[in-house]
């Protein structure tokens, strides 16, 4: 049996260079290799635990499958799907968040994080996010997840959760491990924390035309252009990680070099800096256009989707419930 491959990205908005270079490229790899079942989902149970508008989310969730679909994921090869779809996690959910403690969750860095974004979101959902994100993993058997370095707390909760299945009641749940790409931390560029859909000014969308890319860059602080040491942090450090991100590893040494030599002209950077961005994003902008002109093809892929998924997550809640002495 082939290895299996889980991730997710909630519905909060359009897809950024964050999530295309630490979670979908790595989604995108995997998928292109023989080894593996992919399966990829839209998180919108997950968009629950944060503000947002009911009357909106299903717009939300639709566009981060056109986003997937436009970024070069195959439906012949990965099952797309979306998470409410498949009512079996939030059915798995309950029955791991029985060996989960209230201490545990409640002393993650990322429940804190969020807490401090929205003070009003202090909800059992918010609480509960890392459990269900085990559950959406363990459901599949999963043992490699694509996501950013910013989700290895949760992915620590979810090996436990399997370890603790797996010794309490003789489940065979994998410990699922983090797959990590080059981009797994993209930093904002506003100069501070990660990019990410919920800070304004912090992220590039993928379907931002090359003016907005522009606009966006030329907003990025930065310095005089020269000194001593190459900056580590800040909004000088963040465009240099995007020039290797997108540039390569050769183009930031120059700017580096140049940065203690006779200094760096940002604007010049910038402009390189967002042709090179925009370059990669052209085809994922044409391929959307296709995509959104299909809109029963689309529903297709989700519908088949989600049956292809239900008859794995099916299984697992049968076995689960049969070893916890349910039926
Ligand atoms: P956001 O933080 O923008 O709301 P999500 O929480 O929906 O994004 O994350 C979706 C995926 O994108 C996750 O795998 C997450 O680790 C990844 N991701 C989000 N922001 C970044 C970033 N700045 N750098 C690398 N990966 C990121």
């Amino acid at each position: 049996m082939k290895k299996r491959v889980l991730s997710g990205i909630r519905a909060t908005g359009r897809l950024h260079l964050g999530n295309y270079l630490g979670a979908v490229s790595g989604m995108l790899e995997l998928a292109h290799s023989n080894e593996y079942e992919t399966l990829y989902m839209v998180a919108d149970l997950h968009t629950l635990t944060t503000p947002y508008d009911p009357a909106n989310l299903q717009a939300m969730t639709r566009n981060v499958v056109l986003d997937y679909l436009s970024a070069g994921l195959d439906p012949q090869k990965s099952t797309i799907f979306i998470q409410s779809h498949v009512s079996e996690h939030t059915e798995l959910f309950y029955l791991l968040s029985t060996v989960v403690s209230l201490a545990r969750v409640m002393h993650l860095p990322t429940y804190k994080d969020k807490l401090k974004q929205y003070p009003n979101a202090s909800t059992v959902a918010l609480l509960n996010y890392p459990v269900l994100m085990a559950s959406d993993i363990l459901i599949y058997k999963a043992g490699l997840v694509p996501v950013g370095i910013d989700q290895e707390p949760h992915l620590e909760v979810a090996r436990e959760i399997a370890r603790k299945m797996n010794d309490i009641y003789g489940t065979n749940f994998l410990e699922p491990k983090r797959f990590a790409t080059n981009g797994e931390y993209v930093p904002s560029l506003t100069g501070e924390g990660k990019m990410s859909k919920s800070v304004e000014g912090s992220y590039i969308s993928l379907t931002d035309s090359l003016d907005e890319i522009k606009k966006k860059l030329a907003g990025a602080p930065t310095d005089s252009g020269k000194g001593e040491k190459v900056p580590e942090t800040g909004g000088v450090a963040n465009l240099l990680k995007f020039v290797e991100l997108f540039e390569g590893q050769d183009k930031r040494k120059y700017y580096e070099e140049k940065y203690v030599g006779d200094g760096i002209r940002y604007g010049d950077l910038k402009k390189e800096l967002a042709d090179a961005i925009f370059k990669e994003l052209k085809p994922i902008q044409e391929r959307r256009k296709e995509f959104e002109n299909s809109p029963a093809k689309v529903n297709k892929i989700i519908e088949e989707g989600a049956e292809k998924a239900k008859s794995i997550a099916k299984e697992t809640v049968r076995e689960v419930k049969e070893k916890m002495g349910l039926v």
